[in-house]
């Protein structure tokens, strides 16, 4: 390298660390630069409309048109100032990723265009609906769905446009979306929340919001390895591949150094979130090769769900940009850790109290355990539908097999608070050496030590300190489902506990009686062992713990008459909206089988197959050459070779013809959960023995014949990501 050669590289290195400085000093002004908040509102409407955009923000009256128009060109005015020449509402239809149409601001006006934008175009949209699931709602003919915009959480400028977070429902009224059961959800646990803190005499708090904070792990691979993979491009994860020499074992990539290529992907991750206000906060290497984490600053659940959909989607768009894929599926590599996202929920009120940390004072104490008991009481009452909120075709590689919880839903409190609640349920003395016996409303609760509250990593559903955090989502859900089934049930325990307080007449004593009697009926759901251990799930089912392994087997659970009597009591659904949800997530999973299952039938006929035949032609042909060489040259490695390689090729393509006939068979069936179970009971099993076949014969064939990138290769090697 010459001196001026190196001069200037030396200088441009210098010259990036000065601008990444400077970028990083104006990370407070990078911070919701791009975001319509509360600050821009300020600043860019009159007042009074800004009160009134305010009131509907927080209290959800509802808005006016005037006010709407007021706001409409307002946001319309900053948008074209920061660069953008279109809007788009944005909502989350049935699919799990988000979905936007975009319109553009002009408007002709004698000849010119001027840039224009209503307040009914603000506030309500209406793209075709047609093409989204709708699990048997709406015929094709009643195609109209409308959108509507959601205050609450703020709007956006990405890639030139305004981005409107709406809801979503169809012409009739019915929901066709995530979000709209969330806002539903979120409302009815606030309700049930404040009779509980009146019945505490607390009369300030005015709403009690649902945080939450989901820390999202994904894996970042080469993307010219990548494209070479046809199960990678349509089904997100590997359907071949044998495991490489080297695996997870050595535990060398968790919170390891962050390679340059890697880190300069987080860093500019981290800047369009800021941009766009997402409180991306850390970010690590996971357990496995290839494997990382991104958490976030918690905040109300549906900005949360927003700015989660918000991460995946940038994750997926930078990780292109610097030349690498982000594998968001749950389980992308066989043999190797998958990934989940953590879901961590707790309740605070608009004074900033967080209702799951136990407080210092016995009044404090108790109004904590009583939260506490409603969490516990709402998992135990309906483990069926927190199964279901995280149940997928990829989430069933996970759950159960462990590196994550397993199907079986239980609650994690350490041993201090379980031992707690054990003395209060007994009546016994609490810690030996104090003798001291717990009075609700009269004791303070010992200090709980921070450290034995978060060692448990198996748990699904554990608790941190002053959160829930669960643990059994996919990294690739939408966190609006798991959030509704937390909020709403949480609502009903607390609904049925202020019903109960609100007519006592010694409130200390009924406190005391209903905690004592919720931890005795629910007391089977607590389990701080090993979770991964097979003697957990005996003892599970001894204690009736439901135990839904499989997507097939939690679905048709949804929609039972419980469940439906639930979510109508507190208006999240109607009964028809459960069974088009439940039908929706049926079809799902049949479709991403069949998806899976075809991708193997044709990279086993086209890709794998003609790899082992060239290989035989060559291995038989150079030993018809030795033979000419020499009749007494040994043949005997080409013969056994060619004996091994013809054996399993034609097991390949009898599995592979196996396979193509359980497809058929699928047809067959009417219903979407009898279909459900046939995928599950007869393709997935025919799908595995093709896989072992091809995977064996990976490990045999010469490498310049096998058609893919293999695991090492796609994990650590040759491509220079890793
Ligand atoms: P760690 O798990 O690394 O110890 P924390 O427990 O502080 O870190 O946080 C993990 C995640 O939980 C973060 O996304 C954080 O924002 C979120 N979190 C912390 N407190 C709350 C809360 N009160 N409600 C919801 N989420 C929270
Ligand atoms: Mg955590």
């Amino acid at each position: 390298m010459t001196y001026l050669r190196r001069l200037s590289l030396y200088y441009a290195k210098k010259f990036r660390e000065i601008r990444r400085l400077a970028a990083m000093s104006k990370v407070p002004e990078l911070f919701g630069s791009m975001v319509f908040n509360d600050s821009a509102m300020r600043d860019k409407l009159p007042s009074n409309i800004y009160k009134s955009l305010k009131m509907t923000i927080e209290n959800g009256t509802p808005l006016d048109l005037d006010v709407a128009n007021v706001v409409a060109n307002a946001m319309k005015d900053w948008a074209i100032e920061k660069g953008a020449t279109h809007y788009t509402h944005w909502f989350q239809p049935m699919t799990g990723i988000t979905a936007e149409k975009h319109d553009s601001f002009i408007s002709p006006r004698d000849g010119r265009v001027i840039m224009e934008f209503s307040g009914k175009e603000l506030i309500k949209g209406e793209p075709d609906a047609s093409s989204f699931p709708n699990g048997g709602l709406r015929a094709t003919f009643e195609a109209r769905g409308y959108t509507a915009w959601d205050p609450t959480s703020y709007a956006f400028i990405k890639d030139s446009t305004l981005y409107i977070p709406t809801a979503f429902c169809s012409y009739s009224g019915e929901v066709l979306d995530k979000k709209t059961p969330l806002l539903r959800s979120m409302e009815a646990i606030n309700r049930q929340a404040l009779r509980i803190l009146r019945l505490f005499g607390n009369h300030e708090a005015m709403r009690v919001n649902v945080t939450v904070g989901p820390e999202q792990e994904y894996f970042l691979i080469d993307k010219e390895a990548f494209l070479k993979r046809k199960d990678l491009i349509f089904t997100g994860r590997t359907l071949f591949g044998s495991k490489p020499p080297k695996g997870q074992e050595l535990e060398d990539h968790y919170f390891g150094a962050i390679k340059p290529r890697i880190s300069a992907f987080m860093r500019e991750l981290d800047e369009e979130l800021w941009k766009l206000g997402v409180l991306a906060k850390t970010e690590h290497n996971e357990v496995a090769p290839a494997q990382h984490e991104l958490a976030p600053v918690f905040s109300t659940t549906n900005i949360a769900t927003d700015h989660n959909q918000l991460t995946m989607e940038l994750m997926k768009k930078l990780a292109d940009k610097h030349g690498m894929a982000c594998l968001l599926h749950e389980k992308p590599f066989a043999g190797v850790n998958g990934s989940g996202k953590h879901n961590n929920w707790s309740l605070s009120t608009d004074k900033g109290e967080n209702l799951l940390n136990p407080g210092k004072t016995p009044e404090e104490n108790a109004q904590f355990l009583l939260f506490l008991c409603a969490v516990i009481k709402a998992v135990d009452e309906h483990q069926d539908l927190l199964r279901i909120s995280v149940a997928s075709a990829g989430n069933d590689h996970r759950l159960g097999a462990n590196e994550a919880p397993p199907a079986i839903i239980s609650i994690f409190l350490g041993d201090e608070l379980t031992e707690i609640l054990e003395c209060i349920e007994s009546g016994n003395k609490y810690n030996k050496k104090k003798a001291k016996k717990l009075e609700i409303g009269v004791d303070c609760l010992p200090q709980l030590s921070a450290d034995t509250t978060d060692r448990n990593r198996t748990s699904p559903f554990a608790f941190t300190g002053n959160k829930f955090e669960f643990r059994m989502l996919g990294s690739a859900f939408s966190i609006s489902c798991t959030n509704v089934m937390i909020n709403t049930t949480v609502a009903e325990a607390l609904d049925q506990f202020a019903t109960e307080l609100e007519k006592a007449e010694d409130f200390t004593d009924a406190l005391n009686k209903l905690i004592k009697r919720t931890i005795k009926e629910h007391k089977r759901i607590i389990f701080n062992g090993n979770n991964y251990s097979e003697e957990w799930v005996i003892e599970a089912e001894k204690r009736g713990l439901l135990n839904l392994k499989s997507t097939a087997e939690a679905l048709p659970l949804y929609a039972t008459e419980k469940n439906i009597r639930m979510f109508e009591k507190y208006r999240i659904y109607t009964s028809a909206e459960v069974h088009s949800r439940q039908e929706i997530l049926l079809e799902n999973y049949c479709k991403t089988l069949n998806i899976e299952a075809l991708t193997m039938i044709e990279m086993s006929n086209r890709d794998i197959l003609p790899a082992v035949t060239a290989y035989l032609a060559d291995l038989s042909q150079t030993a018809a050459q030795k033979k000419k060489i020499s009749p007494d040259l040994t043949v005997e490695l080409e013969e056994k070779l060619i004996q091994k390689l013809s054996l399993l090729q034609l097991s390949l393509y009898h599995r592979t013809e196996a396979l193509s006939t359980a497809l058929l068979g699928a047809k067959e069936t009417d219903d979407a959960a009898t279909q459900a179970t046939y995928f599950r009971n007869r393709v997935f099993p025919a799908m595995q023995e093709l896989r072992a076949v091809a995977d064996e014969l990976e490990t045999i064939v010469g490498r310049k014949y096998w058609p893919f990138p293999t695991y090492g290769d796609l994990l650590f090697s040759i491509y220079p990501s890793n």
